[in-house]
Parts: C-alpha cells; structure tokens; sequence
C-alpha cells in the first residue's frame, strides 16, 4: 500500500538532496515538530476519555484561561523540540517569555516559534483544533537565544507549517518550495503526501469573518462585505458563500482546499490593539504557507510578511486567501478608509434596509 506514497521523512529526504550543502538539521527538526503534532492528535482525539477537556484552572500572563489542552501542546511541543540539539530557543503563545533550551542539551542554530493549539475554545465541542508552527535562523547559533532574536520579519521564515486535527489529521508544510499537505495514517503513525503543492484558487465566491463585530469594522471591511453580501444583482455580480468556524487553522485549510478570503481585521473595540491575531505565532506562519500556495496575506495596509515584529505577542489585522479578493480589500484600504463608510451593513441606510 505504500508503494506509490511517500512519506514525510521522504520527502524531507528528498527535498534536502536538491540543496547540496543542507545539513539535515532542520529536517530532523521537522520531524521533531511532527512527533508533537502526532502526540497533540492523540490527545485531542481521545478527548474526554483522556481527561484533558475543560479550563486549566490557572490564568496565564495575558489573563486568559487556558484550556487543559493548551497547557499538554505546549509541554508535548517543548518536550519533543527541546533536547534535539537544533535550537537555540522556542517561544509559544502559552509562554509570557521564550523557553531556555536546558543546560544539559546543546543550542542548535534554528529558532520555534509556535500555536500549540490553535481554536482551543473549540476543543470542548469537538470541531477541528490545530497547531501553528514557524521555524528561524538564530543569529547567534549555538547559543541561548534572546527576546530579540525572534522578532524577525516572517520573510525569513525557513519552515512554517500546521498541523489540523480535523476528521482525519494532517500536516501541512512550506520549506519555500511550495506548499504540500500530508495525511497522518494513525495505524503506521506516519505522515504521507497526499496533497503535493496546493494552490488557492486566484477567485473565489466565499468569505470568512466574525460578522457579530461588523459594527466595529473599519469602512474599507464593511465596503468588502456589503458588496460580496449584495450578491449577483450587486457590484460583484455573483452570489457569496460566508463561513466562520473561529479557528484560524480549520479556515486556513479550507481557504488551501478550495480558496476564499479571510478576515480578522483592526476593529474599534480596542483602539490600542491592531487586531486580534499573534503575529509572530499565526499571521507569520500562516502568510508564508498562504504565499506559497498563491495566495495573498496582509494587514489591509501592508504584507504580512514585510512587517517588523517589536514585541513577542503582538497582535496584528490579519487578512488572506485568494489573491483577487485580498488585492480588493488592499484597494478598499487604500479607497475607503479615509472617511466615515456611510452604508454601515446592520444600520438604517445599510443595504438590506435599502433593498426593501
Ligand atoms: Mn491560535
Ligand atoms: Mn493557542
């Protein structure tokens, strides 16, 4: 049966020997990160049986509650990536600071940065959780890394990746060659490719965004969707599809599968904040997957991957998928966000009050 399938271990094999003068650590860092993501899968799967559901009962640093599960990602992450000998620190959204590789294990030259579960509010209901992960070089190999080392341009990234525990489990990876998804078979324990280079369909008829926040949006957001919801007599001339399963990774694979847009842009219930998203540990990973496949990630207002992070967990507007409706929404930035949108989409001159 595996006689026409490959591998992950294959293909990272095969990979590596394109590039003569790899060294086969970030591989073997890979499939570090991999068994992680296969001991997540297990957790998530034995769900209640395992006794991992519910709220951890400690709030952390940033004052959120974290979910049990979140607490055993992370740990599974650490474990499995921490005695390798191919980093010099790691860094998690769970983590108010980077992780110091222990003293008895040698610092490696690559930098993790990951979401050990990415849409945890969604465990205790059993729809699809995933993890996030982003690989860098560390300035300064073979030894501890600083706060300031990972706050990197995701440009830089080497590897980004997540892992999705849906009905089946899988895997998918950039190392800048493209994008390739991998299907976890739980009896062999081992990833295959399934689906080499993805690419997100240029157009696409179906958006993502939390529409419960539409009083708050930004004009050029509102403009976007009262357009897509006006439908085939509006400016688009086409009906739109909308989907929200408030798991960054699950709408991610979707928009990889079949294309679409997703938003999670600035909103004004907090000024302060510039979106919701982390952008070392979920907009960096996910653009570069989302650039490799075609596709198009940005804040509205710049490329995700140009931005220069100045802080661990800062939060960036975060919007991407098909490249035609990503470059829309730019120009809308650009066109509509100067003055007061004046069709706000629930309000009194809004299209559906209009369209009666
Ligand atoms: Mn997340
Ligand atoms: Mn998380």
């Amino acid at each position: 049966m595996l006689a026409d399938r490959t591998t992950l271990t294959q293909y990272l094999i095969e990979e590596r020997r394109r590039y003569p003068g790899a060294s086969g650590e970030l591989n073997a860092l890979i499939l570090d990160i991999a068994l992680a993501c296969k001991a997540i899968s297990r957790a998530v799967a034995h769900g209640a049986l395992g006794g991992v559901l519910g709220n951890a009962g400690t709030a952390n640093a940033r004052d959120e509650t974290p979910k049990k599960l979140d607490v055993v990602a992370n740990d599974l992450f650490v474990r499995c990536n921490e005695w390798g000998g191919h980093l010099a620190g790691m860094v998690s959204e769970e983590m108010e600071a980077p992780f110091e590789i222990p003293a008895q294990y040698p610092r490696g030259r690559y930098l993790l940065v990951f979401d050990p579960l990415d849409g945890s509010s969604n465990i205790d209901v059993n729809v699809s959780v995933g993890s996030i992960f982003s690989i860098l070089r560390a300035p300064n190999p073979g030894a501890s890394a600083a706060v300031t080392d990972f706050l990197q341009p995701g440009s830089r990234q080497v590897c980004a990746g997540y892992a999705v525990y849906g009905p089946s489990t899988m895997l998918v990876l950039t190392v800048g060659t493209g994008v390739h998804a991998f299907t976890l078979d739980p009896l062999l324990g081992e990833f295959i490719l399934t689906h080499p280079n993805l690419k997100i369909p240029h157009v696409t008829s179906e958006f993502a965004i939390n529409a419960s926040t539409s009083r708050f949006w930004e004009p050029a957001v509102r403009h976007y969707v009262d357009e897509c919801l006006a439908g085939k007599p509006g400016p688009r001339g086409k009906d739109f599809n909308m989907r929200w399963i408030a798991s960054l990774v699950a709408e991610t694979h979707r928009i990889l599968m079949r294309g679409g847009v997703f938003m999670y842009p600035h909103d004004a219930r907090n000024a302060a904040m510039a979106g919701r998203l982390r952008l070392l540990y979920e907009a960096n990973p996910i653009a570069f997957i989302v650039e490799q496949a075609d596709g198009r990630a940005s804040t509205g207002r710049e490329r995700v991957l140009e931005m220069a992070p100045a802080d661990l967990h800062q939060r960036v507007a975060f919007i991407f998928g098909s490249r035609t409706e990503v470059e829309r929404l730019e120009q809308h930035h650009r066109d509509h966000n100067l003055r007061e949108y004046d069709a706000p989409l629930f309000g009194v001159r809004g299209l559906f009050r209009a369209a009666i």
